[in-house]
């Protein structure tokens, strides 16, 4: 059975391994993560080359996701590595203090906002919430604090600020360097890290434009902000994907808001056309452990019933023991989530007027496909947009995306039930030569038979983009007509 569910896999060292590599794509990863908060520029260009050498050796074209830093904000580094805070102590956050030398009583910064940022009362969650510390006042520039949870502190750990409202800019110098990296590399999506606003992924669209990439653009959710009500719209909208970073997010907002957030936040991004990312610590104990909790197998089947198109792999795959295990187990997990009925009906847009006729194709194809006997659903398609459409609608029949398009191909990684097929149209082929050239595709990659009932949408066979406006019927074997 195919896997509706897409996996995304961070790169990292642990990946880097020999036959690493290859064991991911084996085990079934759709789209990898190049995570610039680590790692050198080679770094990351060398591994979308080895990425793209594989898609080639396997045949299975793997999207190219580039995660960008943002405004992540860290203490500076201690003496001696790292500190151990008691509970009830005072310490202080200085960005005047020397940033190598740090010790039991204070720390660098690297925000210069932060004093004027932080009022007395307020609290800072550092290393994702392990540490915290309440604000007591503010001299000159330097933040003292008490430790209201104590522990181990050590280098460059981040700080979030309970509740939100930092006015850190999603884009910092560092981003916008590797934003010229990411020009030469180029991918199918960049992910922006705690974005404000709308305007906030506009800039970073305009500067990846300027560099030639034409990426899709993943909007991280993690800031406190992001999440109210309107701002949460006009991000999604300014967004190609959406990310519930719940590493930051559940930082700023207290992890027991977290699973509510997680399911509005899919719903919403589903019902404006967009696509659901989940992600951090799905299978967080495989780092070390070759199965995951029963916790995570939960975690990963719940995403999936909250109507998740993609999960999510970090340390897991990046650095962790068992890289291509963390793969396999989420496999297995989604193959059966995916069996359950509620993962399969869809009340997507009921009651809507569509305005396009290539969506309500879309969506007529989906209907159709959902209550008969088809097989497969194939699009023909030059910017994906149908596909994506179509993948909005919960079903459990496969989603052909067929197109000549590379960019096309590798956005569709994301979508669920949407499998990337190369296919050339060529000018002199009329309907009927494309539908068969469409069914020994379907015969390769869906074991398709002769009687398999399939639908196929396209357009005029011109290459113009939004041009779909037929869907047609055909039954494998049979006369094979326009
Ligand atoms: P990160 O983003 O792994 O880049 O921090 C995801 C998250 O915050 O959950
Ligand atoms: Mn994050």
């Amino acid at each position: 059975m195919l896997r509706r569910t897409k996996i995304l896999a961070t790169l990292g060292p642990a990946t880097d391994k020999p036959g690493v590599l290859e064991g991911l794509f084996k085990a079934g990863i759709d789209v990898v993560r190049m995570n610039f908060s680590h790692g050198s520029a080679q770094d990351h260009l060398d591994r979308a080359e080895a990425v793209r050498a594989m898609s080639k050796k396997t045949g299975r074209r793997v999207g190219i996701l580039a995660d960008l830093q943002g405004p992540k904000i860290r203490i500076a580094r201690f003496k001696d590595t790292k500190v151990y805070l008691n509970e009830g102590q005072d310490f202080a956050l200085d960005i005047n203090f020397d940033p190598m030398a740090g010790d039991n009583t204070q720390v660098g910064i690297t925000y210069e906002p932060l004093a004027l940022e932080v009022k007395p009362g307020s609290r800072l969650l550092l290393d994702d919430g392990r540490i915290v510390l309440d604000v007591v006042n503010v001299e000159n520039m330097r933040v003292n604090c008490t430790v209201a949870v104590g522990g181990d502190l050590s280098n460059n750990k981040g700080i979030n600020l309970l509740g939100g409202g930092l006015s850190a800019a999603a884009l910092t110098d560092k981003d916008k360097e590797d934003i010229k990296t990411i020009g030469i590399m180029q991918c199918d999506y960049v992910a922006i890290s705690f974005p404000r606003c709308a305007e906030d992924l506009n800039e970073a669209r305009r500067l990846l434009v300027a560099e030639g990439c034409y990426a899709g653009i993943v909007s991280k959710v993690e800031r406190a902000e992001a999440i109210v009500p309107e701002v949460m719209d006009e991000i999604i909208l300014a967004s190609d994907a959406v990310m519930v970073a719940r590493g930051d997010l559940g930082v700023e907002i207290g992890d027991a808001n977290l699973p509510a957030v997680q399911k509005l936040l899919i719903k919403r991004t589903r019902e404006l056309n967009r696509v659901a990312i989940t992600a951090t610590q799905m299978m967080e104990s495989m780092i070390e452990n070759p199965i995951p909790t029963r916790a995570e197998v939960f975690d990963v089947a719940n995403a999936i019933y909250d109507g998740t198109d993609v999960i999510m792999l970090s340390a897991e795959t990046a650095s962790g023991k068992h890289p291509i295990r963390a793969v396999e187990a989420m496999h297995r997990v989604c193959v059966e989530a995916e069996k359950q009925r509620s993962v399969r009906e869809s009340d997507h847009r009921i009651n809507i007027q569509f305005e396009r006729d290539d969506e309500a194709i879309a969506m007529s194809a989906m209907y159709m496909a959902n209550h008969t006997k088809i097989k497969g659903i194939v699009s023909l398609t030059e910017s994906g947009s149908t596909a994506l459409w179509m993948s909005r609608i919960s079903s459990a029949i496969p989603i052909f995306a067929m197109s000549s398009h590379e960019s096309t191909l590798g956005k569709v990684t994301l979508y669920r039930g949407v499998f990337p097929v190369y296919f050339k149209i060529e000018s002199t082929q009329d309907h009927a030569e494309v539908n068969r050239s469409v069914v020994a595709e379907l015969r390769k990659w869906n074991k398709a038979k002769d009687g398999d009932k399939y639908i196929i949408t396209k357009g005029d066979l011109n290459g113009v983009k939004g041009g779909t406006n037929g869907l047609k019927v055909i039954v494998i074997g049979q006369g094979l007509t326009p």
